[in-house]
C-alpha cells in the first residue's frame, strides 16, 4: 500500500470557481452558504483528526437545497469540476493509476468520497476528500468511514504509516500442500490507533481472505518456477536471492505492506521446505 498524491488545489477558490459556473437557484443557493463552506473546509484541512467525533454536518436535515446543491457540485460537474476530477486521477503515481489504492487488485475507476457525501454535503466536491477507488472498494466502504466516532479505512492522503511493515506472511505444509497465510501485525513504529484502523481497513473490506485467495492461486505455479529453477543448476541461494529480488521490485512500486512482496519474502525463508516438496 502506498499514499496518493494528493492535487494541492486551493480548495476554497476551486468551490467559488464551481459556485460561479452554477446555474439559478444553485447558483445564489451556493453563494449565499459560501462562508460556511470555508469554516468547514479549513475544519477539514487543519482539524481533520476531530472530524470523526463531530456531531453532524454544518447543514441540518433542514436545509434540503442546501444539502442538494452541494452534492450537486459533484454529481453535476461544472468545467472545472471536470478537470479537477481528471486531474485527481492523473496525478497518482503510476501502481496508483492501475491500481485501486484500498485494495491494489483492481482498477480504480471512482473517486471515493472518504467522508461521505450524505452526511457531510459540504466534502461533496472538496479534492482532499475524493481519493480514487475501485467500484468494489467503494460500494463496500459506501458511507461507513466511520462508526462509534472513529473512522475505520485508511485515508489515503493523511495517514503516514505506509513505511512500516504491517503486512505478514506464513507459510504452512500439510500432507505435502503448502499454504501461505497473510496476516496483520503491529509494528512498534505505528501506535494503536493508527493499527486499528489498518485493521478495520482490512476486515471491512475483507482483504486478508483475497489476498490468501490469491497468494495460494499463485503459489502452485510459482513452486513450479522454484522447481525448475533447481533443476535448471540454480542453488537454494539463488532461488532465494531471486525471491528477494522480485519481493524488492513488487516493494518499490506497490509499497513494503503489498501482498505479492510480502508473499515474495515469505517463500524466500522457505526455500528449502518448498523444493523439499
Ligand atoms: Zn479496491
Amino acid at each position: 500500500m502506498i499514499k496518493c498524491n494528493y492535487v494541492g488545489v486551493n480548495e476554497f477558490e476551486t468551490f467559488e470557481t464551481i459556485v460561479e459556473e452554477k446555474y439559478n437557484p444553485g447558483k445564489t443557493i451556493l453563494t449565499n452558504i459560501k462562508s460556511r463552506v470555508e469554516t468547514s473546509y479549513n475544519q477539514y484541512l487543519t482539524r481533520f483528526d476531530e472530524l470523526e467525533a463531530k456531531l453532524s454536518s454544518e447543514f441540518t436535515e433542514k436545509e434540503v437545497e442546501e444539502k442538494n446543491h452541494l452534492q450537486g457540485c459533484y454529481s453535476s460537474l461544472t468545467k472545472t469540476g471536470i478537470a479537477l476530477k481528471a486531474s485527481i486521477f492523473e496525478n497518482q503515481p503510476d501502481t496508483l493509476k492501475a491500481f485501486c489504492p484500498f485494495c491494489l487488485l483492481d482498477k480504480p475507476r471512482t473517486l471515493d468520497h472518504y467522508v461521505g457525501q450524505n452526511e457531510f454535503p459540504e466534502y461533496s466536491f472538496l479534492a482532499k476528500n475524493l481519493i480514487p477507488c475501485c467500484y468494489d472498494c467503494n460500494q463496500v466502504k459506501n458511507d461507513k468511514w466511520r462508526r462509534n466516532n472513529r473512522r475505520r479505512f485508511i485515508h489515503f492522503y493523511y495517514d503516514n504509516f505506509f513505511d512500516y511493515q504491517f503486512l505478514f506472511a506464513e507459510l504452512t505444509i500439510a500432507q505435502e500442500t503448502p499454504m501461505i497465510n497473510l496476516l496483520l501485525q503491529k509494528p512498534i513504529e505505528i501506535n494503536e490507533r493508527d493499527f486499528q484502523i489498518i485493521q478495520w481497513h482490512f476486515e471491512d473490506l475483507k482483504l486478508l481472505n483475497q489476498y490468501n485467495g490469491r497468494c495460494n492461486t499463485l503459489l502452485s505455479t510459482e513452486i513450479k518456477i522454484l522447481k525448475q529453477s533447481r533443476v535448471n543448476g540454480m542453488s537454494e541461494q539463488q532461488i532465494e536471492n531471486q525471491l528477494l529480488t522480485s519481493e524488492k521490485n513488487y516493494a518499490d512500486d506497490f509499497g513494503i505492506n503489498y501482498w505479492k512482496s510480502v508473499m515474495f519474502n515469505c517463500m524466500s525463508q522457505n526455500v528449502h521446505s518448498i523444493l523439499s516438496l
